[in-house]
């Protein structure tokens, strides 16, 4: 499932294709997405990109007159530049031609994405995106919020930082890294968490992310002119997906519990 780094890293992939760069043609082979592609989307035809955002998983695309596109990548989904002569795919489902002589091509077998128009809202005010917590990478997320969002709280640590209301873009695989580089046990009820780990908690998962950003860095080539499969990279991970292996500090077999319907991973000698 593409994570806040593949969206970010979609974003630097296709922002320098993008900017300035007219839509010619504008064709959609299936509506059918988990919200059905704005019949509106017909009319930037003409219309020129200006800007490509992110906000937590979701691009913004910004149009110079037509307003704004809303593309979230859901389960399977990936949003790259192509070649026209490249075949089109099964599950090619909306295909933005461009001046630039490329196609911008949203792929998603499970069609669990979303590809809106918005001729006039602000993105940022529609309501998949206004009630959204801040972004992890931003001045917003850091250790006054953190606290207040964990104050009295009995959940589990991981259920609190996986909450979009509290910071957007913590998935399961950055959570459980995240915690675990904090020294943090996921099960752990957050109100009882110290000042101190809290902060480092912020640390640790700025860190993830932006290590995994980076990484994306070097497979951006995999976002433009590319038949493939999308090209997701894979950090180096120490406690995600790996049960009863080896803990790479520690040596202790990681541990495995669903929380929430989700697999938690944790280190019991490493994280308390
Ligand atoms: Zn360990």
């Amino acid at each position: 499932m593409p994570e806040l780094p593949e969206v970010e890293t979609t974003r630097r992939g296709i922002t320098p294709h993008l900017s300035g760069v007219e839509i010619t043609d504008v064709i959609v082979r299936n509506r059918r997405l988990r919200y059905p592609v704005s019949k509106t989307l017909d009319q930037i035809s003409g219309d020129r990109f200006v800007d490509v955002r992110r906000r937590a998983k979701y691009l913004i695309l910004d149009l110079e007159t037509a307003g704004s596109l809303i593309v979230h990548l859901g389960m399977s989904g990936s949003l790259r530049l192509s070649d026209p002569a490249i075949e089109l795919k099964k599950h090619d489902h909306v295909i933005l031609e461009l001046s630039n002589g490329k196609q911008l091509r949203f792929h998603d077998p499970r069609r669990f994405g979303i590809y809106l128009h918005l001729p006039v809202e602000n993105p940022l005010e529609h309501r998949l995106l206004s009630k959204l917590g801040p972004e992890p990478l931003s001045d917003d997320f850091d250790l006054p919020h953190l606290k207040l969002a964990c104050r009295g709280r009995k959940a589990p640590i991981k259920q609190v930082i996986m909450d979009n209301k509290v910071v957007v873009g913590v998935g399961n695989i950055y959570a459980s890294e995240a915690l675990f580089r904090a020294g943090i046990r996921p099960t752990i009820a957050a109100g009882r968490l110290s000042g101190p780990r809290l902060g480092r908690l912020v640390e640790s998962i700025r860190e993830v992310l932006h290590e995994s950003i980076e990484q994306g860095g070097t497979t951006l080539r995999d976002f433009v002119n590319s038949d493939g499969e999308p090209g997701y990279f894979s950090q180096r991970l120490f406690v995600y997906d790996r049960f009863a292996d080896p803990c790479r500090v520690c040596q202790t077999p990681i541990r495995q519990k669903v929380m929430g319907q989700r697999s938690t991973y944790w280190c019991p000698n490493c994280q308390k």
